[in-house]
């Protein structure tokens, strides 16, 4: 099967059976040893002298953990939202309490740094920007280096970031970027299965964690710090997830980030020329298409319903398609972690099979197309 999702991705076998190895006391020195290591390297990825904590979660754990660590009940949040998971992310600062302003983004476009500039500039008070760096249920992806200029050193705001499906495929400079938290998942680019996800915390995240009322319990972060001293979690981790871990973060640093980033950007590309080769257009402006999901238009007279179900019947390839008041308008291709050219040109070759048998107007594809 060619799964082309935007997560969970094809995970190579060599780390699968990694998992399978018997497991360990993850209070025993075995483990310290992978828990120092695995984060250290974590550190190295998210490119910061700050810490990062491994926690057993999904994605959304982490954004949890972002919020309730660094913000207290009644403070006031910005929201910037240019998707489905951004509007989550203020979701949860709501049930816990935060005062949340959003300023949303239309669908497929990218956060405009002026409109962010203003707002803060117009209301003082805010204590702490959310952002999402990749925007997976659109495709598009934020100038965070831009954002996190005026947030933190035009503003010096707190910067609580989604980085899920971006930090280990696309460029992101924690420390450089002046990003407080940042929250990632293993099902992403890190090229593993679910279960695990990342939160990377600053010196000044921690400053507001002394400061925080926001309620917590497994997530939080002090217990962390606390138990990382001793070299273990504080809770039972998913310790097969952990073994897969380390062995992904030696071929990821082994590779070089440089090239894991160059890799996605070129995959990105030939996605959406891809597409567009096809007579397709891009859900999102394509100077600020993501290179880990490609979202795409369902055109006119197509069922979106019907052509992701052909796709995966006749040619056993699985695309996503779109999440909320996007369903039925765009379908997603994911390209996160090692995607090969063959992946990407057997799911064009597939949507060009069964797109004129769902009602695709053959007139709308280009000459030579
Ligand atoms: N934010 C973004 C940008 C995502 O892509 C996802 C997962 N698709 C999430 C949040 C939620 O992550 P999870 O499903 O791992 O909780």
């Amino acid at each position: 099967m060619n799964l082309r999702i935007p997560g969970p991705i094809p995970v190579p076998k060599e780390i699968l059976e990694s998992m399978s190895r018997p497991m360990i006391n993850h209070r025993g020195p075995e483990f310290k040893e992978i828990l120092y290591r695995t984060t250290d390297r974590l550190k190295q990825v998210f490119e910061t002298k700050g810490d990062v904590y491994i926690l057993t979660a999904s994605g959304t754990g982490a954004m949890e953990a972002a919020v309730v660590n660094t913000l207290s009940r009644g403070d006031k949040v910005l929201n910037v939202t240019v998707g489905v998971f951004g509007e989550r992310f203020g979701e949860i600062a709501e049930v816990y309490g935060a005062q949340v302003e959003t300023l949303a983004f239309p669908y497929g476009t990218a956060v405009d740094t002026e409109e962010v500039r203003k707002v803060l500039s117009q209301q003082p008070d805010i204590k702490a920007v959310l952002v999402t760096h990749n925007e997976t249920s659109t495709g598009v992806t934020n100038d965070l280096e831009a954002i996190g200029k005026v947030v933190k050193g035009e503003f010096d705001k707190l910067l609580l970031v989604d980085g899920i499906s971006s930090v280990c495929s696309l460029p992101l400079s924690a420390d450089a970027w002046g990003c407080d938290a940042i929250a990632t998942a293993s099902q992403k680019g890190w090229m593993l299965p679910p279960g695990l996800a990342f939160l990377s915390f600053s010196e000044r995240a921690w400053q507001a964690h002394a400061e925080s009322d926001m309620p917590k319990f497994y997530f939080d972060m002090a217990q962390y710090k606390r138990y990382l001293e001793i070299g273990q979690p504080p809770y039972t981790p998913s310790i097969s997830t952990m073994f897969a871990l380390d062995n992904a973060l030696d071929k990821i640093l082994q590779e070089g980030m440089g090239s894991v980033f160059e890799r996605h950007a070129t995959i990105g590309r030939l996605t959406r020329d891809g597409v567009k080769g096809l007579g397709l257009s891009l859900f999102p402006d394509e100077l600020v298409a993501s290179d880990t999901v490609t979202a795409v238009k369902i055109p006119v007279g197509v069922d979106a319903g019907l052509l992701i179900g052909r796709v995966k019947e006749d040619h056993n390839v699985v695309i996503a398609g779109g999440q909320k008041s996007l369903s039925g308008k765009i379908f997603r291709i994911g390209h996160m972690g090692r995607t090969t050219d063959d992946e990407i040109e057997q799911t064009i070759a597939a949507l060009a099979k069964v797109l004129p048998k769902v009602g695709f107007k053959a007139a709308r594809v280009p000459a030579g197309g």
